[in-house]
C-alpha cells in the first residue's frame, strides 16, 4: 500500500500538465513516504492523455485512469478516489490554483489525527469579480439552505484519509457534490488557509452552464428548501389574494366602480403563472435527480488504466 494518493482532474490541460507533474513530484518527494500521483482524464479531446501516458512510462509513481468521455470534474474526483491506493488521498485541481507546496500542511495535520484536512480560500488570485461574486454568493446560499455543515469558501482542494475515502466509496448517489458528501460523513475535520492563485495556464473548464449545473447540484443534494418555496408562496399569496377578494366585494357592495381594468387582470395573470412555471421547474430538477438514481448507470466509464507499477487496488466499480 502507498501512503499518499495525489487525485488530479483533468480537463483539457495540456498547457499546465507538466508543470503540474514536475511541481507535485518536488512536493511529494520530500516527504521520502511513498504516494502515486492519479491523474484521472475526464474525456479530454487534446493532448493531455498522450502527455500523461508519456509521464507514466517514465515515472513508475504516475498512473493515469482515462474515461470514455467527458463525465465531469465531481465525477472524476469520484472516480479518482475509487482507485486510489492511498493511507491518505489528495485532491487537487490541475490547473494549479491551489498550491502544492500546501499538501504537506494537510499532511501535518493529518499526522496530528485528523481525517479531513480542508483547503480555505483565504483569497482568490486572478479571477474575475463576476466568478468571485458568484462564489462568495454561492457558498452562503448554500450554507443558509442546507443542515450539513459545508464550509464556506472551500473548493475539493482537501486531504481525506483511507476511512472517509471507504465511506465515500459507499455512498452511491449519482449527481455527486463532493465536498458537501464529505462534510457529510463527519470524522475529525480541520482547515488549513491558502492563497488561491491564478490559473498557470490555459482557461477555465467551468463555463457558466457547468457552474450553474453544479451548484444546483450542491443545492438538490442537501437541501428540500426550494420545495418548500411552493408552500411558503401559496400561504403568502393566498392571503394577499383573500385582501383584494374583501376589497372587490367591498366595490361590489358598496360602490358604482365594480368595472376594474383589464390590465390589472393580465398582469395578474401573468404573474401567477410566471411562479407556477418556476414551481414546476423546481419540482422539474428534483424529479430529473430522482430518475437519474432510479435508472442505476455507473458513474463513469474508464478506457483505460495505465501505470503505476500495478499496485492497483482491487478494481473499482
Ligand atoms: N475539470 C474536469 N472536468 C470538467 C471540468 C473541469 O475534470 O468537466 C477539472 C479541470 O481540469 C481542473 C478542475 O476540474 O483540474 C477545476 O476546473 P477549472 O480550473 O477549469 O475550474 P475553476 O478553477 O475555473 O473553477
Ligand atoms: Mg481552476
Amino acid at each position: 500500500m502507498v501512503q499518499y494518493s495525489i487525485i488530479v482532474p483533468m480537463y483539457n490541460e495540456e498547457a499546465v500538465i507538466e508543470e503540474t507533474y514536475k511541481r507535485l513530484k518536488e512536493v511529494m518527494d520530500q516527504t521520502r513516504e511513498s504516494y502515486e500521483l492519479l491523474f484521472v482524464n475526464d474525456g479530454s479531446r487534446d493532448r493531455t492523455v498522450e502527455i500523461v501516458s508519456r509521464l507514466c512510462d517514465s515515472d513508475s509513481n504516475v498512473r493515469l485512469l482515462d474515461f470514455s468521455r467527458n463525465f465531469g470534474h465531481q465525477i472524476a474526483i469520484t472516480a479518482g478516489m475509487d482507485y486510489a491506493a492511498g493511507r491518505a488521498i489528495v485532491v487537487i485541481d490541475a490547473d494549479l490554483q491551489d498550491p502544492p507546496s500546501i499538501i504537506l500542511e494537510m499532511i501535518g495535520k493529518w499526522k496530528e489525527g485528523f481525517d479531513v484536512v480542508y483547503g480555505k480560500r483565504s483569497k482568490r488570485k486572478g479571477e474575475t469579480i463576476f466568478k468571485k461574486a458568484t462564489a462568495k454568493f454561492f457558498y452562503r446560499l448554500l450554507r443558509s439552505m442546507t443542515n450539513v455543515e459545508i464550509p464556506v469558501d472551500t473548493g475539493d482542494f482537501r486531504l481525506i484519509d483511507r476511512k472517509v475515502a471507504d465511506v465515500l466509496r459507499g455512498l452511491k448517489e449519482k449527481n455527486r457534490f463532493v465536498r458537501g458528501l464529505v462534510s457529510w460523513v463527519g470524522f475529525r475535520q480541520t482547515s488549513v488557509e491558502y492563497v488561491r492563485e491564478e490559473r498557470w495556464a490555459g482557461e477555465t473548464k467551468y463555463p457558466l452552464k457547468k457552474m450553474i449545473r453544479f451548484a444546483m447540484d450542491g443545492i438538490t443534494s442537501f437541501s428540500y428548501k426550494p420545495l418548500k418555496l411552493a408552500t411558503y408562496l401559496g400561504f403568502f399569496l393566498s392571503g394577499l389574494s383573500f385582501i383584494y377578494l374583501l376589497v372587490v366585494l367591498y366595490q361590489a357592495l358598496f360602490t358604482e366602480s365594480t368595472t376594474a381594468g383589464w390590465a390589472s387582470t393580465v398582469a395578474i395573470n401573468l404573474f401567477f403563472n410566471g411562479i407556477v412555471l418556476i414551481l414546476l421547474g423546481i419540482i422539474g430538477e428534483y424529479i430529473g435527480r430522482i430518475y437519474d438514481e432510479s435508472k442505476d448507470r455507473p458513474l463513469y466509464i474508464i478506457q483505460e488504466v495505465k501505470g503505476g507499477a500495478s499496485s492497483t487496488r482491487e478494481q473499482a466499480p
